[in-house]
């Protein structure tokens, strides 16, 4: 198996030592972080998420907006699978790494928050958060947890407990824009990093992919964890072609037991 190859080995010694000689490692991750932890990629044929809708038509604003039940409906699977989630390995071993002064941030496009439940602190949350909801017309914010038993048990859709109106998730649809300050702290942490790992995406959603490209530009470092290729593989210092919760622990281990 690769894995336990020699070869392997190596590049875990290596990649541990790149990121114990940084000043400022910053980690860029995607759905692919958190399928070890049962969420499905939803843009992924074979995820079931897929069959019956179109994920950029259905996780839109105006489906939210104009079919809200069309838009729960979509939800609730997805829904369910992140409530019953739970942080991986990989998960822990970066929060590990961050309280041991490792890693500096964490810049995710995924919505689950599981980095924050496996005790990561510096988060930025690129796509928003499932784990908060906003009241369409008052605008107050609720946390998700009140809401979602009845939800994905009974399919019943949230509404504000003070004016009644939809409640909406607080993740970034289609059609939508990124939050600002957290893409603007998603930049600033990639122009300003020397070393960033790029773990469980493929890269395939703009404006997010740029991110490492401005950070080797800039001259970080660049090591990429991810099952399939990406774009960007050809200037990475070192590539693992690989599952996060088989790569990331291990090179956690040898920074934190060497
Ligand atoms: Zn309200």
């Amino acid at each position: 198996m690769i894995t336990d190859s020699q070869e392997t080995n190596n590049a875990i010694r290596r990649a541990a030592r790149l990121i114990k000689a940084s000043r400022k490692a910053v980690v860029l991750t995607g759905a692919g972080f958190s399928t070890p932890s049962g969420v499905p990629d939803f843009r992924s044929p074979g995820s079931g998420l897929w069959t019956r809708y179109l994920p950029m038509e259905v996780a839109s604003l105006s489906t939210f907006r104009y079919d809200p039940e069309k838009f729960f409906a979509w939800l609730r699977p997805l829904a369910s699978h992140m409530l019953r989630a739970e942080p991986n390995p990989a998960h822990k071993a970066l929060a590990d790494l961050e309280s041991a002064g490792f890693v500096k941030a964490i810049i995710t496009q995924n919505i689950d928050f599981l980095h924050q439940r496996a005790g990561s602190k510096s988060v930025i949350e690129v796509h928003g958060t499932f784990n908060t909801l906003t009241c369409t017309s008052c605008y107050k914010q609720h946390n998700s947890a009140g809401f979602m038993d009845m939800f994905i048990e009974e399919g019943t859709i949230p509404h504000c407990p003070d004016c009644h109106s939809l409640l909406k998730p607080d993740v970034i649809l289609f059609e939508e824009q990124l939050p600002v300050r957290m893409w603007m702290l998603a930049q600033e942490a990639s122009s300003t990093c020397d070393l960033m790992l790029v773990a469980g995406t493929s890269l395939e959603v703009m404006p997010s992919a740029g991110l490492p490209v401005r950070a080797v530009d800039n001259g970080a470092h660049l090591v990429v964890v991810n099952k399939s290729t990406t774009f960007i593989d050809e200037r990475a210092d070192l590539l693992f072609m690989d599952d996060v919760a088989e790569i990331i622990p291990r090179i956690t281990a040898e920074i934190l037991g060497g």
